[in-house]
């Protein structure tokens, strides 16, 4: 875990000042990195009968897709306001100044289905929370979410568990 977090980089006030952005461009870019993150979770979830890999955009898609190949399962994004083509369900969330929208189309995830949703990153929890909340509008099944990367101190985990969602991170980023 340590060597896929060295290759992890830290860029100090984007896109504003005193946020610490992780950048996994350079993770991806490093083919053994790349493949050993997609070994990891293909592991963890091998045997736990998964129906949907759901990504969130956009980075989200780049590990969902790659995961979702190598399960053998459908992949399916939800993405900002206006952006996919058929019916879709939205969710509101908050962002630091104002709020944003993010969408899935209505017949992607069919009533019972085993999702598990996947980002790089999470912060605050927000933007998964709204995502959890268009699972279940569609009456799927939430197994678990997915991160590459946790930031403890915004207690995003908490809020997501306080829903009774599993969470999982592979690696921690504390104030480094
Ligand atoms: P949140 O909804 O607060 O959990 O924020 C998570 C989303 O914002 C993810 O899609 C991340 O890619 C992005 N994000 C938030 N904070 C950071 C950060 N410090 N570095 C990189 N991406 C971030």
């Amino acid at each position: 875990m340590e060597e896929i977090k060295s290759l992890i980089r830290t860029i100090p006030d984007f896109p504003k000042k005193g946020i610490m952005f992780r950048d996994i461009t350079t993770l991806l870019a490093d083919g053994k990195g790349f493949r050993k993150t997609i070994e990891y979770l293909t592991e963890r979830y091998s045997d736990r009968e998964i129906d949907k890999i759901v990504g969130i955009e956009s980075r989200g898609f780049i590990l969902g897709g790659a995961l979702a190949d190598r399960l053998g399962i459908g992949f399916v994004p939800i993405r900002k306001k206006g952006k996919l083509p058929y019916k879709t369900l939205a969710a509101e969330y908050e962002l630091e100044y104002g709020k944003d929208i993010i969408e899935i189309h209505a017949d992607s995830i069919l009533e019972g289905e085993k999702v598990l949703l996947i980002d790089d990153l999470i912060a605050t929890g927000g933007t998964m929370l709204a995502s959890i909340e268009l699972i279940e509008k569609l009456k799927g099944k939430v197994e678990e979410c997915a991160f590459v990367i946790e930031l403890p101190e915004l207690k995003g985990r908490e809020k997501l568990e306080q829903k009774g969602v599993n969470v999982y991170s592979m690696i921690s980023f504390e104030g480094e």
